[in-house]
């Protein structure tokens, strides 16, 4: 039996009646952008993560641009951020002309470790850009501290974390911004691209949705630049559908998660993942570490059509277009040591224990064979 990474036919079939109801109602509405489908949207989304306001963009990636935008950074400044995310979260510092600087992540939660951070710290540095990576929030109050001695803001990149929280808040309100992306393999997902910004700040809200309509406020009246960032209604009427069920969606790959780490657990040489006592994880994804065997079992799992997958094989300051920072290798020695042993098993909510039973089995003849 084929097990896939992600299978979204599945969600398709559970729901698939009401998204076309809602794809349809949209079409017959005839508003194609902004309008009340959208709204209602922002709305209820803004409550699910106790934000004072959320706000529709056209992907992750541009959330994290209009958030620094929104928060005053620009060219020449300096945002502390991690190396071990996917790349966007740097571009997107890049992208305004900032300049992104890369800390070590904490090897037992991937996430940045506040500890190494204000050895970063410059005169230019205006924002910590924390990710809270895989669906695990990072220490924000460590971080939060820190931003409020120094003077930065804090922009989440809760691209991964649609639902997690860290002592008991959800993420997306612990910082001065959150970027959320409802790229189609997130726990919240769309058919096609998507994005939003959450804020705490009543005062980033006005220019954070002047930013998405080219700086203006009145049609054909431009304060400043901006963009042409939107979420579509389309979308959003598809998303507002699954935000009812992602608490259980959410919850369902907890319980996966649970059941992978009863079966690995005992695995020597295997490393499930933590999950600090004051977070609740949302498992976008279930990664172990796997010492000295990670290609062997990459291997195995793709003779036996098991999908699994390295998030993110090269960190981003090792990519092409951050040589020019001079990061040499070891200059992020746990950011390359969690690059080299990470793997990703299938976690999505409608994944059976039997399937899980398989993907584990392989996993544990080729460990067993390695130690004989
Ligand atoms: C998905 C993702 C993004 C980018 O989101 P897009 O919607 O694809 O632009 C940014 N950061 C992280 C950590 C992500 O996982």
């Amino acid at each position: 039996m084929a097990v896939p990474l992600l299978d979204l036919t599945g969600q398709y079939k559970q729901i698939g009646n009401e998204l076309e109801a809602a794809v349809v109602g949209v079409l017959a509405s005839g508003r194609y952008v902004f309008g009340p489908v959208l709204e209602s949207f922002e709305h209820n989304i803004a409550r699910y993560c106790d934000a004072k306001a959320a706000l529709g963009v056209a992907s992750g990636t541009d959330a994290l641009i209009l958030s620094l935008k929104a928060c005053g950074v620009g060219p020449g400044d300096e945002v502390i951020t991690t190396a071990f995310t996917f790349f966007a979260t740097a571009e997107a510092v890049s992208n305004i002309g900032a300049v992104p600087v890369f800390v070590d992540i904490d090897p037992v939660t991937y996430n940045m470790d506040p500890s190494k951070v204000p050895q970063k710290i410059t005169p230019k540095t205006k924002a910590l850009m924390p990710v809270h990576l895989y669906g695990q929030c990072a220490d924000m109050d460590a971080l939060n501290t820190l931003a409020k001695k120094y003077d930065m803001v804090v922009i989440e990149d809760a691209c991964q974390a649609i639902g997690a929280r860290y002592k008991g808040k959800r993420a997306g309100a612990l910082g001065d911004t959150g970027a959320f992306s409802f790229f189609p393999s997130k726990n919240l997902g769309a058919a096609g691209d998507g994005g939003l910004i959450t804020t705490i700040r009543e005062d980033l809200v006005e220019t954070i949705a002047m930013l998405r309509v080219h700086g203006s406020k009145q049609r054909y009246f431009h304060h400043f630049l901006g963009f042409n960032s939107r979420l579509d209604p389309i979308q959003a009427a598809l998303l507002d559908v699954k935000l009812k069920y992602l608490d259980d969606w959410n919850e369902k790959r907890r319980e996966n998660a649970a059941y992978y780490n009863q079966l690995l657990g005992d695995l020597k040489g295997v490393e499930i993942p933590v999950e600090k006592d004051y977070n609740y994880h949302i498992y976008h994804q279930y990664t172990i570490r796997v010492k000295g065997l990670r290609d062997r079992v990459i291997k195995a799992l793709e003779e036996n059509q098991i999908g699994c997958s390295i998030y993110y094989p090269l960190p981003v300051h090792r990519q092409e277009p951050y040589a020019y920072l001079g990061y040499g290798p070891g200059s992020l020695p746990e950011t390359e040591k969690a690059a080299a042993e990470v793997i990703s098993l299938p976690i999505y909510p409608e994944l059976t224990h039997s399937q899980q039973d398989e993907v584990c089995d392989v996993i544990r003849q080729v460990v067993t064979k390695a130690a004989r």
